[in-house]
């Protein structure tokens, strides 16, 4: 359902969707690459087997980390299969050694279920984030109730396959793991709930891998409006290489029923702002904007992806280039 969706997809962007770009490999612009992403996961719920999950490596670097894990081994499985790895990698390879930490953005199920499932199989590392979400994770999952205890705080004994490491909101960079990699989190809200986006730097250059948000208007917020103007200095000076954001649902959808999440027209609005604070819309142009976390309906993701991705490309947002993941298949930023 899902390939004939994507070659639905296709077929609809090749009559001319400007500026949407279908799961293909890509880069940002003329210079090397800075980061390899894997999406092992890229829906947003109903359907287990793809929910949030990206595999993100700095170029050249043999470890690298998820940022969330809804889906590991599935994802893994996928990757392996359609190239996101090399052909005959055991998919043991990746958990236990490519995956280097997890970078949690929010404890729902969607974002941590394939993380709790093979971590009977898995190998030491630590997980980053905000203390909130870290917390949660020990009292929620790795409790002895919902799984055993395989973090190193919380209800004993701990097994302490996993190190939980607190990272200070909008704090200076923090070294992951052996990836070359460094992250900083910014809060989000989630509908009324806390999520993470987290900035990932390789050096000079940077991406965002955001976790589920709704419109900070909608939120009566202002945690998108502060990530904007952090990283609108990395806009600026052409060194934000992606970010990786949910859009959950298409238009139209009231405001009341978004439950923490954007549909196109509010993504192209919150891109429009952080575009006046990089200075104008042509700052962000060509700059990959990865759509995760849509809702698929129970039978079939299709026609909900073919409306997101047409309304992402009509709307009155920033010149970006607006990709819809696929999993498993790898994109160079
Ligand atoms: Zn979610
Ligand atoms: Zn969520």
């Amino acid at each position: 359902m899902f390939t004939e969706m994507l070659t639905f997809l296709r077929q609809f962007g090749a009559m001319g969707l400007a500026g949407l770009a279908l799961a293909t490999p890509l880069m940002a612009t003329a210079a090397p690459a800075a980061f390899d992403v894997v999406p092992l996961g890229v829906e947003g719920g109903v359907v287990e087997g793809s929910t949030s999950a990206w595999y993100i490596t700095r170029k050249g670097q043999e470890q690298g980390l998820a940022c969330d894990a809804g889906t590991l081994v599935p994802g893994i499985r996928a990757a392996i299969a359609k190239g996101g790895f090399s052909a005959g990698t055991p998919a043991s390879e990746v958990l236990h050694r490519r995956i280097g930490a997890y970078l949690i953005t929010h404890p729902h199920l969607d974002h941590v279920a394939g993380l709790v499932m093979a971590s009977p199989d898995d190998s030491a590392k630590p997980i980053l984030a905000l203390p909130e979400v870290n917390a949660a994770l020990a009292a929620d999952y790795f409790n002895w109730s919902a799984w055993p205890n395989m973090g190193d705080r919380g209800k004993p004994p701990l097994l302490k396959r996993y190190r939980y490491e607190d990272l200070a909101a909008g704090g200076d960079p923090v070294p992951v793991a052996e990836t070359g990699l460094t992250v900083t989190a910014y809060p989000l809200s989630h509908g009324g709930a806390l999520s993470t986006a987290f900035l990932i730097r390789a050096g000079d250059e940077a991406m965002l891998c955001m976790g589920d948000t709704g419109p900070d208007a909608v939120e009566y917020s202002v945690r998108l409006e502060t990530l904007w103007q952090a990283v609108a200095p990395l806009v600026r000076a052409g060194r934000l290489r992606a970010i990786v954001i949910e859009t959950s649902y298409p238009d139209p959808r009231k405001d009341s029923e978004l439950f923490g999440h954007l549909t196109p027209s509010w993504l192209h609005k919150e891109l429009n702002r952080l575009a006046v604070l990089a200075g104008g819309k042509d700052r962000l142009k060509g700059l990959p904007v990865v759509i995760g976390h849509i809702k698929p309906a129970i039978d079939g993701a299709g026609p909900v992806v073919a409306t997101i991705a047409r309304q992402l490309a009509e709307g009155e947002g920033p010149p970006v280039r607006y990709v819809i993941a696929e999993q498993g298949v790898g994109l160079h930023f």
